[in-house]
């Protein structure tokens, strides 16, 4: 049987040379692969409340609204900068070149939701930490992290895991 590994590929110096871009769209398109990751992602809190999933631009969206289906939770989207029409809070981060913004708007998130994060890929944790941070400056407690592909090479999961997040991935 196949696994979610089997169903992303991977494309060469996209989009960048040197980068190995893990193209998760091919597993999106396959209805078996689809239901699989979506069903994985969810498998360590069954059982488990949550009031909303948060999902980080963009494939975290499409992840995240099929998980939050499924835990008949809320969805919240953070985006990268000028993209959410209402007031937002904001946080910086680190690229490999430059800096990059992600915003979630400032009413999203209630003081003490239980939410769980998703996006398809964790690399150097910039991203997901920075995502981190706006939830928990909203008072939201994040019970969670779950992605499709964790790169430990980069440290991601490290990183998170000494803010005292719970990471689960489903292939490497
Ligand atoms: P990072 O902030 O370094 O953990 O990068 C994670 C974010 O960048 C995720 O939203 C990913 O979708 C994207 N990303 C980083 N590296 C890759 C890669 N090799 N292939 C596909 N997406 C990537």
């Amino acid at each position: 049987m196949k696994s979610v590994k089997d169903y992303i590929r991977t494309i060469v110096d996209f989009p960048h040379e040197g980068i190995l871009f893990r193209d998760v769209t091919t597993l999106f398109a396959d209805p078996r692969g689809f239901r699989m990751a979506v069903d994985q992602l969810l498998h360590p809190y069954a059982g488990m409340r949550f009031d909303k999933v948060v999902g980080l631009e963009a494939r975290g969206f499409i992840l995240g609204g099929a998980v939050a289906h499924q835990l008949s939770a809320g969805f919240v989207p953070i985006r990268k900068k000028g993209k959410l029409p209402g007031a937002v809070i904001s946080e910086d981060y680190q690229l490999e070149y430059g800096e990059a913004v992600v915003e979630i708007h400032d009413d999203a998130i209630k003081a003490g939701e239980k939410i769980l994060m998703v996006d398809d890929l964790l690399a150097t944790g910039g991203t997901a930490e920075a995502g981190i941070k706006l939830v928990e400056r909203l008072g939201g407690e994040i019970i969670g992290c779950a992605f499709v592909i964790d790169l430990p090479d980069l440290g991601g999961r490290k990183k998170l895991e000494a803010m005292g997040m719970d990471v689960h991935a489903l292939c490497a």
